[in-house]
Protein backbone atom coordinates (compact mmCIF):
# COMPACT_ATOMS: atom_id res chain seq x y z
CA UNK A 1 0.00 0.00 0.00
CA UNK A 2 1.22 3.27 -0.84
CA UNK A 3 1.83 5.80 2.27
CA UNK A 4 0.57 9.07 1.73
CA UNK A 5 -3.50 10.23 0.13
CA UNK A 6 -1.31 12.87 -2.35
CA UNK A 7 1.98 13.63 -3.03
CA UNK A 8 1.98 17.81 -3.33
CA UNK A 9 4.74 18.74 -5.49
CA UNK A 10 5.67 22.05 -4.63
CA UNK A 11 5.20 24.48 -1.27
CA UNK A 12 3.49 27.53 -2.92
CA UNK A 13 0.21 29.00 -2.00
CA UNK A 14 -1.57 26.32 -3.72
CA UNK A 15 0.21 23.49 -2.78
CA UNK A 16 0.07 24.45 0.92
CA UNK A 17 -4.13 25.03 0.71
CA UNK A 18 -4.21 22.48 -1.23
CA UNK A 19 -2.32 20.33 1.69
CA UNK A 20 -4.12 22.38 4.57
CA UNK A 21 -7.82 21.33 3.35
CA UNK A 22 -6.77 17.29 2.87
CA UNK A 23 -5.11 16.91 6.01
CA UNK A 24 -8.04 18.70 8.04
CA UNK A 25 -9.90 16.03 6.62
CA UNK A 26 -7.84 13.26 7.42
CA UNK A 27 -5.79 13.02 4.35
CA UNK A 28 -1.96 11.47 4.50
CA UNK A 29 -0.21 14.20 2.52
CA UNK A 30 3.60 14.91 1.62
CA UNK A 31 4.90 18.21 0.13
CA UNK A 32 7.94 17.84 -1.40
CA UNK A 33 9.62 21.32 -2.34
CA UNK A 34 12.92 21.88 -4.75
CA UNK A 35 13.84 25.34 -3.28
CA UNK A 36 15.95 25.05 0.50
CA UNK A 37 12.84 26.99 1.69
CA UNK A 38 9.23 26.48 1.98
CA UNK A 39 6.12 29.27 0.49
CA UNK A 40 6.88 29.26 -3.18
CA UNK A 41 7.04 32.93 -3.66
CA UNK A 42 5.61 34.09 -1.26
CA UNK A 43 8.64 33.16 1.35
CA UNK A 44 10.06 36.33 3.34
CA UNK A 45 13.96 36.20 4.81
CA UNK A 46 14.16 38.31 7.79
CA UNK A 47 17.56 40.88 7.30
CA UNK A 48 17.99 43.64 9.92
CA UNK A 49 14.50 42.62 11.81
CA UNK A 50 12.93 43.36 8.09
CA UNK A 51 10.66 40.70 6.76
CA UNK A 52 12.35 40.91 3.18
CA UNK A 53 9.88 39.20 0.45
CA UNK A 54 12.78 37.10 -1.27
CA UNK A 55 10.80 36.26 -4.51
CA UNK A 56 9.02 39.24 -5.22
CA UNK A 57 6.86 41.97 -3.41
CA UNK A 58 3.33 40.53 -2.12
CA UNK A 59 0.58 42.61 -1.31
CA UNK A 60 -3.09 40.58 -0.22
CA UNK A 61 -6.06 41.94 -1.67
CA UNK A 62 -9.04 40.65 -2.64
CA UNK A 63 -12.90 41.03 -2.84
CA UNK A 64 -13.83 37.38 -1.91
CA UNK A 65 -14.98 37.06 1.90
CA UNK A 66 -14.28 33.30 1.85
CA UNK A 67 -10.55 33.87 0.68
CA UNK A 68 -10.67 36.87 3.27
CA UNK A 69 -12.01 34.33 5.78
CA UNK A 70 -9.50 31.87 5.39
CA UNK A 71 -6.57 33.66 5.27
CA UNK A 72 -7.52 35.79 8.41
CA UNK A 73 -7.94 32.53 10.45
CA UNK A 74 -4.82 31.50 9.83
CA UNK A 75 -2.45 35.05 10.26
CA UNK A 76 -3.62 39.08 11.48
CA UNK A 77 -3.63 40.75 8.65
CA UNK A 78 -2.12 44.36 9.21
CA UNK A 79 -4.00 47.67 7.08
CA UNK A 80 -1.24 48.09 4.57
CA UNK A 81 -2.63 50.17 1.05
CA UNK A 82 -0.32 49.73 -1.55
CA UNK A 83 0.33 53.43 -2.89
CA UNK A 84 3.33 52.93 -5.42
CA UNK A 85 4.58 56.22 -7.30
CA UNK A 86 6.02 56.19 -9.93
CA UNK A 87 9.43 57.87 -11.23
CA UNK A 88 9.78 58.70 -15.04
CA UNK A 89 13.15 61.04 -15.71
CA UNK A 90 13.11 62.10 -12.33
CA UNK A 91 9.85 62.93 -11.58
CA UNK A 92 7.17 61.33 -9.08
CA UNK A 93 3.90 60.57 -10.08
CA UNK A 94 0.96 58.77 -8.35
CA UNK A 95 -0.30 55.53 -9.35
CA UNK A 96 -2.74 54.18 -10.40
CA UNK A 97 -3.92 56.76 -13.07
CA UNK A 98 -6.04 59.06 -10.59
CA UNK A 99 -6.81 62.46 -10.27
CA UNK A 100 -3.36 63.49 -8.76
CA UNK A 101 -1.73 61.90 -11.59
CA UNK A 102 -3.69 63.93 -14.09
CA UNK A 103 -2.86 66.71 -12.16
CA UNK A 104 0.93 66.25 -12.16
CA UNK A 105 0.86 65.61 -15.45
CA UNK A 106 -1.62 68.24 -17.00
CA UNK A 107 -2.25 70.54 -14.24
CA UNK A 108 -6.12 68.93 -14.56
CA UNK A 109 -8.18 70.06 -11.09
CA UNK A 110 -12.25 68.27 -11.70
CA UNK A 111 -12.83 64.82 -13.24
CA UNK A 112 -14.22 66.20 -16.50
CA UNK A 113 -11.13 68.20 -17.42
CA UNK A 114 -9.07 65.03 -16.57
CA UNK A 115 -11.97 62.98 -18.78
CA UNK A 116 -12.19 65.54 -21.44
CA UNK A 117 -8.02 65.87 -22.01
CA UNK A 118 -8.16 61.97 -21.98
CA UNK A 119 -10.98 61.49 -24.92
CA UNK A 120 -9.21 63.56 -26.88
CA UNK A 121 -5.66 62.12 -26.61
CA UNK A 122 -7.87 58.49 -27.54
CA UNK A 123 -9.80 60.61 -30.78
CA UNK A 124 -6.89 61.96 -32.10
CA UNK A 125 -5.41 58.28 -32.22
CA UNK A 126 -8.80 57.03 -33.61
CA UNK A 127 -8.41 53.72 -31.61
CA UNK A 128 -12.25 52.29 -31.92
CA UNK A 129 -11.67 48.24 -30.66
CA UNK A 130 -8.41 47.65 -28.82
CA UNK A 131 -6.62 44.62 -30.37
CA UNK A 132 -3.18 44.99 -28.23
CA UNK A 133 -1.88 46.45 -24.79
CA UNK A 134 -0.64 49.65 -26.25
CA UNK A 135 -4.50 50.55 -27.99
CA UNK A 136 -5.49 49.08 -24.63
CA UNK A 137 -3.91 51.51 -23.11
CA UNK A 138 -4.03 54.14 -25.05
CA UNK A 139 -8.20 54.28 -24.76
CA UNK A 140 -8.11 54.07 -21.18
CA UNK A 141 -6.30 57.10 -20.16
CA UNK A 142 -4.32 58.53 -23.05
CA UNK A 143 -1.42 59.04 -25.27
CA UNK A 144 0.74 61.20 -22.67
CA UNK A 145 0.04 58.68 -19.47
CA UNK A 146 0.57 55.32 -21.96
CA UNK A 147 4.05 57.35 -23.06
CA UNK A 148 5.16 58.35 -19.46
CA UNK A 149 3.76 55.67 -17.60
CA UNK A 150 3.18 52.28 -19.51
CA UNK A 151 5.08 51.75 -22.46
CA UNK A 152 8.65 51.68 -20.96
CA UNK A 153 7.43 49.99 -17.79
CA UNK A 154 5.66 47.31 -19.87
CA UNK A 155 8.25 46.61 -22.69
CA UNK A 156 10.73 46.40 -19.86
CA UNK A 157 8.64 43.93 -17.29
CA UNK A 158 7.85 41.98 -20.22
CA UNK A 159 10.51 42.33 -22.78
CA UNK A 160 8.35 42.49 -25.90
CA UNK A 161 6.58 45.35 -27.60
CA UNK A 162 3.32 46.48 -26.21
CA UNK A 163 1.64 45.86 -29.40
CA UNK A 164 3.10 41.78 -29.17
CA UNK A 165 1.03 42.10 -25.86
CA UNK A 166 -2.51 40.78 -24.41
CA UNK A 167 -4.91 43.48 -23.58
CA UNK A 168 -6.06 42.37 -20.37
CA UNK A 169 -2.45 43.01 -19.12
CA UNK A 170 -2.96 46.63 -18.67
CA UNK A 171 -6.82 45.98 -17.92
CA UNK A 172 -5.56 45.04 -14.08
CA UNK A 173 -4.93 48.68 -13.16
CA UNK A 174 -7.41 50.92 -12.00
CA UNK A 175 -8.14 54.43 -14.05
CA UNK A 176 -10.08 56.27 -11.49
CA UNK A 177 -11.27 59.99 -11.95
CA UNK A 178 -10.91 60.50 -7.90
CA UNK A 179 -7.39 61.87 -5.50
CA UNK A 180 -7.48 57.92 -4.45
CA UNK A 181 -3.80 56.51 -4.83
CA UNK A 182 -4.96 52.55 -3.06
CA UNK A 183 -3.56 50.78 -6.23
CA UNK A 184 -6.07 48.19 -6.23
CA UNK A 185 -10.13 48.44 -5.86
CA UNK A 186 -10.50 45.30 -3.88
CA UNK A 187 -12.39 45.00 -0.55
CA UNK A 188 -10.15 43.93 1.88
CA UNK A 189 -6.08 44.60 1.74
CA UNK A 190 -2.79 43.74 3.87
CA UNK A 191 0.30 42.19 4.65
CA UNK A 192 0.01 39.39 7.15
CA UNK A 193 1.32 40.82 10.43
CA UNK A 194 4.67 38.97 11.09
CA UNK A 195 5.14 37.83 7.52
CA UNK A 196 3.96 36.01 4.70
CA UNK A 197 5.86 32.32 6.24
CA UNK A 198 3.61 33.05 9.46
CA UNK A 199 0.98 32.03 6.84
CA UNK A 200 2.81 28.80 5.03
CA UNK A 201 4.01 27.49 8.17
CA UNK A 202 0.10 27.77 9.67
CA UNK A 203 -0.78 26.30 6.63
CA UNK A 204 1.50 23.31 6.97
CA UNK A 205 1.54 22.64 10.72
CA UNK A 206 1.54 18.50 10.87
CA UNK A 207 1.91 18.56 7.49
CA UNK A 208 5.23 16.32 6.32
CA UNK A 209 7.59 18.28 4.21
CA UNK A 210 11.10 17.65 2.50
CA UNK A 211 12.63 20.64 1.05
CA UNK A 212 15.66 20.30 -1.27
CA UNK A 213 13.78 17.71 -3.59
CA UNK A 214 13.43 18.10 -7.08
CA UNK A 215 10.57 15.88 -8.16
CA UNK A 216 11.96 15.29 -11.88
CA UNK A 217 14.96 13.81 -10.58
CA UNK A 218 13.22 10.82 -9.51
CA UNK A 219 9.47 11.04 -10.75
CA UNK A 220 8.99 7.35 -10.51
CA UNK A 221 10.14 7.41 -6.78
CA UNK A 222 8.11 9.85 -5.98
CA UNK A 223 5.30 8.99 -7.45
CA UNK A 224 4.84 5.84 -6.10
CA UNK A 225 4.69 7.26 -2.39
CA UNK A 226 1.28 8.32 -2.69
CA UNK A 227 -2.11 7.35 -4.47
CA UNK A 228 -2.52 10.98 -6.34
CA UNK A 229 -0.50 13.99 -7.25
CA UNK A 230 -1.05 17.40 -6.75
CA UNK A 231 1.53 18.84 -9.30
CA UNK A 232 2.44 22.93 -9.08
CA UNK A 233 5.61 23.40 -11.21
CA UNK A 234 5.69 24.26 -14.70
CA UNK A 235 3.29 22.23 -17.07
CA UNK A 236 5.64 22.24 -19.81
CA UNK A 237 8.38 20.39 -17.92
CA UNK A 238 6.63 18.07 -16.51
CA UNK A 239 5.67 16.70 -20.21
CA UNK A 240 8.93 16.70 -20.82
CA UNK A 241 8.65 19.93 -23.23
CA UNK A 242 6.82 17.40 -26.18
CA UNK A 243 4.95 20.19 -27.71
CA UNK A 244 8.25 22.90 -26.43
CA UNK A 245 9.09 25.36 -24.08
CA UNK A 246 6.40 28.12 -22.98
CA UNK A 247 7.80 31.66 -21.99
CA UNK A 248 7.92 33.09 -18.80
CA UNK A 249 9.15 36.06 -17.36
CA UNK A 250 11.71 35.48 -14.53
CA UNK A 251 13.14 38.41 -12.39
CA UNK A 252 16.45 39.05 -11.21
CA UNK A 253 16.81 41.06 -7.62
CA UNK A 254 19.84 43.15 -6.42
CA UNK A 255 19.18 43.38 -2.64
CA UNK A 256 21.06 46.16 -0.65
CA UNK A 257 21.22 46.83 3.52
CA UNK A 258 21.54 50.42 3.76
CA UNK A 259 22.75 52.31 6.61
CA UNK A 260 19.67 54.63 6.65
CA UNK A 261 16.18 54.62 8.12
CA UNK A 262 14.17 55.45 5.13
CA UNK A 263 15.50 55.20 1.34
CA UNK A 264 12.58 56.08 -0.40
CA UNK A 265 9.48 56.45 1.37
CA UNK A 266 7.63 54.21 0.28
CA UNK A 267 7.54 50.81 -0.57
CA UNK A 268 7.24 50.14 -3.94
CA UNK A 269 8.67 52.94 -6.48
CA UNK A 270 8.79 51.89 -10.29
CA UNK A 271 10.66 53.27 -12.84
CA UNK A 272 8.53 53.75 -16.01
CA UNK A 273 11.63 55.23 -18.74
CA UNK A 274 13.31 52.70 -20.71
CA UNK A 275 16.72 53.86 -19.90
CA UNK A 276 16.55 52.75 -16.44
CA UNK A 277 17.05 49.30 -16.22
CA UNK A 278 14.91 47.95 -13.80
CA UNK A 279 11.23 48.30 -13.49
CA UNK A 280 10.97 48.93 -9.63
CA UNK A 281 12.80 49.82 -6.46
CA UNK A 282 10.75 47.85 -3.00
CA UNK A 283 11.91 49.15 0.64
CA UNK A 284 10.56 45.92 2.23
CA UNK A 285 10.38 47.45 5.86
CA UNK A 286 7.38 49.71 4.61
CA UNK A 287 5.16 46.94 3.87
CA UNK A 288 4.80 46.72 7.92
CA UNK A 289 5.77 49.94 9.38
CA UNK A 290 8.90 49.27 10.29
CA UNK A 291 11.30 51.27 12.29
CA UNK A 292 14.31 49.38 11.95
CA UNK A 293 17.43 51.67 11.65
CA UNK A 294 18.78 50.04 8.64
CA UNK A 295 16.61 49.36 5.50
CA UNK A 296 16.79 46.63 3.05
CA UNK A 297 15.72 47.17 -1.39
CA UNK A 298 15.29 45.61 -4.13
CA UNK A 299 15.93 46.53 -7.61
CA UNK A 300 13.82 44.30 -9.96
CA UNK A 301 15.27 43.70 -13.41
CA UNK A 302 12.90 41.97 -15.62
CA UNK A 303 14.33 38.85 -17.53
CA UNK A 304 13.45 36.05 -20.21
CA UNK A 305 13.51 32.83 -18.25
CA UNK A 306 16.10 30.18 -19.17
CA UNK A 307 17.23 27.31 -17.43
CA UNK A 308 17.96 27.28 -13.97
CA UNK A 309 16.04 31.00 -13.43
CA UNK A 310 12.77 31.15 -11.58
CA UNK A 311 10.01 30.92 -13.30
CA UNK A 312 7.73 33.75 -12.60
CA UNK A 313 5.13 35.12 -14.86
CA UNK A 314 3.48 33.13 -17.43
CA UNK A 315 3.60 35.56 -20.70
CA UNK A 316 -0.12 35.01 -21.92
CA UNK A 317 0.39 35.94 -25.90
CA UNK A 318 -1.41 34.01 -28.87
CA UNK A 319 1.79 32.26 -29.20
CA UNK A 320 2.07 30.85 -25.47
CA UNK A 321 -1.57 30.44 -25.34
CA UNK A 322 -2.06 28.11 -28.07
CA UNK A 323 0.62 25.32 -26.70
CA UNK A 324 -0.54 25.84 -23.22
CA UNK A 325 -3.97 24.77 -24.75
CA UNK A 326 -1.94 21.19 -25.96
CA UNK A 327 -0.23 20.95 -22.67
CA UNK A 328 -3.47 21.46 -20.83
CA UNK A 329 -5.12 18.28 -22.67
CA UNK A 330 -2.38 16.22 -22.17
CA UNK A 331 -2.89 17.02 -18.50
CA UNK A 332 -6.33 15.97 -18.38
CA UNK A 333 -5.69 12.64 -19.56
CA UNK A 334 -3.09 12.16 -16.70
CA UNK A 335 -4.32 9.47 -14.31
CA UNK A 336 -4.87 10.57 -10.88
CA UNK A 337 -2.59 13.76 -11.13
CA UNK A 338 -3.92 17.11 -10.55
CA UNK A 339 -2.46 20.53 -12.29
CA UNK A 340 -2.58 23.80 -10.00
CA UNK A 341 -1.33 26.84 -9.48
CA UNK A 342 0.12 29.58 -11.56
CA UNK A 343 3.14 27.38 -13.09
CA UNK A 344 0.73 24.25 -13.67
CA UNK A 345 -2.44 26.25 -15.19
CA UNK A 346 -0.06 28.75 -16.77
CA UNK A 347 -2.13 31.85 -15.61
CA UNK A 348 -1.13 35.13 -14.37
CA UNK A 349 -3.14 34.42 -11.10
CA UNK A 350 -2.99 36.96 -7.80
CA UNK A 351 -2.48 34.85 -4.43
CA UNK A 352 -6.80 35.17 -3.52
CA UNK A 353 -6.89 33.19 -6.98
CA UNK A 354 -4.47 30.67 -6.35
CA UNK A 355 -5.91 30.23 -2.85
CA UNK A 356 -10.07 29.74 -4.74
CA UNK A 357 -8.37 27.67 -6.99
CA UNK A 358 -6.97 24.97 -4.43
CA UNK A 359 -10.30 25.45 -2.75
CA UNK A 360 -12.28 24.63 -5.71
CA UNK A 361 -9.83 21.63 -6.85
CA UNK A 362 -9.92 20.23 -3.10
CA UNK A 363 -13.99 20.54 -3.30
CA UNK A 364 -13.92 18.87 -6.37
CA UNK A 365 -12.14 15.45 -5.71
CA UNK A 366 -12.45 15.63 -1.81
P1 LIG B 1 4.62 29.27 -6.55
O1 LIG B 1 4.60 30.23 -5.43
O2 LIG B 1 5.49 29.55 -7.72
O3 LIG B 1 4.97 27.84 -5.97
C1 LIG B 1 5.34 26.73 -6.75
C2 LIG B 1 6.39 25.98 -5.97
O4 LIG B 1 6.65 24.73 -6.63
C3 LIG B 1 7.72 26.70 -5.88
O5 LIG B 1 8.12 26.80 -4.53
C4 LIG B 1 8.66 25.83 -6.70
O6 LIG B 1 9.99 25.84 -6.22
C5 LIG B 1 8.03 24.47 -6.54
N1 LIG B 1 8.38 23.53 -7.60
C6 LIG B 1 8.30 23.75 -8.94
N2 LIG B 1 8.74 22.67 -9.62
C7 LIG B 1 9.08 21.75 -8.69
C8 LIG B 1 9.63 20.44 -8.78
N3 LIG B 1 9.92 19.87 -9.96
N4 LIG B 1 9.87 19.77 -7.63
C9 LIG B 1 9.63 20.34 -6.42
N5 LIG B 1 9.11 21.58 -6.29
C10 LIG B 1 8.85 22.28 -7.40
N6 LIG B 1 0.01 38.05 -6.07
C11 LIG B 1 -0.73 38.91 -5.32
O7 LIG B 1 -1.88 38.60 -4.96
N7 LIG B 1 -0.21 40.12 -4.92
C12 LIG B 1 1.03 40.51 -5.26
O8 LIG B 1 1.47 41.60 -4.89
C13 LIG B 1 1.83 39.63 -6.05
N8 LIG B 1 3.09 39.98 -6.41
C14 LIG B 1 3.83 39.10 -7.16
C15 LIG B 1 5.14 39.48 -7.49
C16 LIG B 1 5.93 38.60 -8.23
C17 LIG B 1 7.32 38.97 -8.61
C18 LIG B 1 5.38 37.35 -8.65
C19 LIG B 1 6.20 36.40 -9.46
C20 LIG B 1 4.09 37.00 -8.32
C21 LIG B 1 3.30 37.86 -7.57
N9 LIG B 1 2.02 37.52 -7.19
C22 LIG B 1 1.26 38.38 -6.44
C23 LIG B 1 1.43 36.20 -7.55
C24 LIG B 1 1.68 35.15 -6.46
O9 LIG B 1 3.06 34.92 -6.31
C25 LIG B 1 1.01 33.85 -6.87
O10 LIG B 1 -0.37 34.03 -7.07
C26 LIG B 1 1.17 32.69 -5.87
O11 LIG B 1 2.22 32.85 -4.98
C27 LIG B 1 1.41 31.46 -6.67
O12 LIG B 1 1.40 30.31 -5.87
P2 LIG B 1 1.72 28.92 -6.56
O13 LIG B 1 1.67 27.90 -5.48
O14 LIG B 1 0.84 28.74 -7.73
O15 LIG B 1 3.17 29.07 -7.18
N1 LIG C 1 2.15 48.83 -15.59
C1 LIG C 1 2.68 49.95 -16.18
N2 LIG C 1 3.24 50.91 -15.40
C2 LIG C 1 3.32 50.82 -14.08
C3 LIG C 1 2.77 49.66 -13.46
C4 LIG C 1 2.20 48.70 -14.24
O1 LIG C 1 2.64 50.06 -17.40
O2 LIG C 1 3.86 51.72 -13.41
C5 LIG C 1 1.56 47.79 -16.46
C6 LIG C 1 2.55 46.69 -16.84
O3 LIG C 1 2.27 46.27 -18.15
C7 LIG C 1 2.20 45.59 -15.87
C8 LIG C 1 0.68 45.75 -15.77
O4 LIG C 1 0.48 47.16 -15.82
O5 LIG C 1 2.56 44.32 -16.35
C9 LIG C 1 0.08 45.18 -14.53
O6 LIG C 1 0.68 45.80 -13.41
P1 LIG C 1 0.74 45.07 -12.02
O7 LIG C 1 1.26 46.02 -11.01
O8 LIG C 1 -0.58 44.43 -11.75
O9 LIG C 1 1.84 43.97 -12.31
P2 LIG C 1 2.37 42.74 -11.43
O10 LIG C 1 3.80 43.08 -11.14
O11 LIG C 1 1.51 42.63 -10.20
O12 LIG C 1 2.24 41.59 -12.31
Amino acid sequence: MKRYDYLIVGSGLFGCVFAYLCHKKGRKCLVIEKRPVLGGNIYCETIEGINVHKYGAHIFHTSNKQVWDFVNSMVEFNNYINSPMANYKGKLYNLPFNMNTFYALWGTKTPQEARDKIEMQCREMGIISPNNLEEQAISLVGKDIYEILIKGYTEKQWGRKAIELPTFIIKRLPVRFTFNNNYFNDVYQGIPVGGYNVLTNKLLEGIETIIDIDFFKDKEYWRNKADKVVYTGKIDEYFDYCYGKLDYRTVRFENEILNCENFQGNAVINYTDADVPYTRIIEHKHFEFGKQSKTVISREYSEEWKEGSEAYYPVNDSKNEGIYSKYKELAFSESNTYFGGRLAEYKYYDMDKVILSAINLFRKYE
